[in-house]
Formats: structure tokens, C-alpha cells, sequence
């Protein structure tokens, strides 16, 4: 896929919605896409990053984007409900949707995994994506052929020692993936699929590898041609596959 080449307009017209928007892989995306046509909706709980992306993005001549601050730690199924009316009040439609938001979580062993950093990581990384999915597939159906992104890992295909609630979540999320693509097969034109993007240079990588340097890896630029192709008509029979960057 690091061949792919996206049209310049490939997104145009579209309305596309990006978790975690403020900071590493989802920042990068969110100009992508904005680079490429699309109104964004800047989704994440720092405001002040967020901000920082939305001025960015005026500067390159895109469309308008979209502050929606929100921190998926608290969010309620009201806050939800919230973002999908405000979605097709003012959007009409919502044609992609990148669950890219998550923590990383403590990497310890089973046995002494604090509890509460396990709920707490299950509420960002799986229940959240969950609850915003549900609330938004109204807005998801009114887009003539929607796309809807999880982002995974590689501890989320195979399970690695210490990784606890950050591996189980990410298969959690493989298997939504799955569910969800083939339940809306049959029923509607949304697709729906995974990206594993690989050590990728950002604050979260660090985080799990502070010793590593990180000019040893790529940025979240070099991952751009899989997030193009999966979220433009290009990929528009590809659903339930489980893809790396
Ligand atoms: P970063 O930590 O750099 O960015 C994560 C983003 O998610 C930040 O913008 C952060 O907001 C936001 N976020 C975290 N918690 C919440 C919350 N409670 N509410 C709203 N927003 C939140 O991570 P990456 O860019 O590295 O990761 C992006 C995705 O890619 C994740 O799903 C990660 O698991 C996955 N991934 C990354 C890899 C890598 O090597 N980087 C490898 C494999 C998978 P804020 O900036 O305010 O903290």
C-alpha cells in the first residue's frame, strides 16, 4: 500500500471524523484528510491541541474543520447521542469515521495489574469506540458509502507478555471490527476495517520504548497512503479485513 497514491481530491465533499485528532497518528491523519477535501471533525479531550490542528489546517487552504472536544474517559451515551445530532444537523451526513484515540496503559504482569488502570484503559480503548459507533451509525447510514476505521496493533493479533489491558483491548477491538463489518454487509454500503500501523514515531511510542530512538522509526506520515486508501471509494468493497501499515 506505500504505492498508493491518492487523488488530490479523494475526499472531497466528505465529512470524516477523527479520534485522538490532537496528537500523533490521529493529528497527521486529520490533515490528511483535510489536505485531501475533507471537513474534519477534530475529536479529542486537549483543546488547546486540537486548536493548534485546526489552525494548521486553515493555513493549507481545506475545508473548515470541526472542533469537538471530548475525553472518552467520561463521555457519556448522552454525550454520544450529542455528537451524532450535531453531526447530521450540521454535516447531514458522516462518510468516515477513525477510531484512532487510545491509552497505552501499564505494561506489567497479569497478577499485578492494577484494576483500576484495567477499567479505565477498557473505557478509552473498547467501550468508547463501541458507544460512539452505535450513536453515530445513523449519520454513518446517511453517507452513500461510509468508511469506519479501528486502529489495532500488533499485540492485538498476538498476545505479548506484560501487555495486559492494551493487548486485550486491541483484539477487543479486532473482533468489533469483525462483528460490525458483518453485520453491516448485508444491510448497508458502510464498510469496516482495521489498520495495525507499526512502531510509528509519537509520544505513545516513546512511552512503551523510551530508549529506543526514534529517528530508527517511521512518522505517522509515511503511514498515510493505508488511511487514504481506506478511507476514500477506493477501498469501497474492502470490509472485515484486518490491514497493516
Ligand atoms: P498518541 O498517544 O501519540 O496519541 C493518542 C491520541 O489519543 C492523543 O491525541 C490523545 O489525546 C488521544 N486520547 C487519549 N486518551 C483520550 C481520551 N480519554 N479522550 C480523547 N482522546 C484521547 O498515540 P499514537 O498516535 O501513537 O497512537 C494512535 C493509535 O495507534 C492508537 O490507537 C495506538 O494504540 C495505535 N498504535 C500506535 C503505534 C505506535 O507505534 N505509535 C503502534 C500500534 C498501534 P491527548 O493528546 O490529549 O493526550
Amino acid at each position: 500500500m506505500e504505492n498508493y497514491t491518492a487523488a488530490p481530491d479523494l475526499l472531497k465533499a466528505k465529512t470524516i471524523l477523527v479520534t485522538g485528532a490532537g496528537d500523533g497518528i490521529g493529528r497527521t491523519a486529520a490533515l490528511t484528510y483535510a489536505q485531501h477535501g475533507a471537513t474534519v471533525i477534530l475529536l479529542g479531550r486537549t483543546v488547546a491541541k486540537l486548536e493548534k490542528v485546526y489552525d494548521e489546517i486553515m493555513t493549507i487552504s481545506a475545508p473548515e474543520p470541526i472542533i469537538h472536544p471530548l475525553d472518552l474517559q467520561n463521555a457519556s451515551d448522552e454525550d454520544y447521542r450529542i455528537l451524532g445530532d450535531n453531526i447530521l444537523e450540521q454535516c447531514g451526513q458522516l462518510d468516515g469515521l477513525l477510531h484512532n484515540a487510545a491509552i497505552l496503559g501499564p505494561r506489567t504482569p497479569i497478577q499485578f495489574y492494577p484494576v483500576d488502570s484495567w477499567m479505565q484503559l477498557m473505557q478509552v480503548n473498547v467501550n468508547a469506540p463501541f458507544m460512539m459507533t452505535r450513536a453515530l451509525l445513523p449519520a454513518l447510514q446517511a453517507a452513500p458509502e461510509a468508511s469506519v476505521i479501528f486502529t489495532s496493533s500488533s499485540v492485538g493479533r498476538k498476545g505479548r507478555a506484560y501487555w495486559g489491558a492494551y493487548s486485550v483491548s486491541k483484539f477487543a477491538v479486532e473482533g468489533f471490527m469483525q462483528v460490525l463489518s458483518d453485520e453491516l454487509r448485508q444491510t448497508s454500503s458502510i464498510r469496516v476495517n482495521s489498520i495495525d500501523p507499526g512502531a510509528t514515531r509519537t509520544a505513545m511510542r516513546k512511552a512503551a520504548y523510551p530508549a529506543e530512538d526514534p529517528y530508527t522509526l517511521k512518522g505517522p506520515e509515511d503511514l498515510m497512503p493505508l488511511y487514504l486508501y481506506l478511507m476514500g471509494s477506493d477501498s469501497k468493497s474492502v470490509t472485515g479485513q484486518a490491514l497493516t501499515a
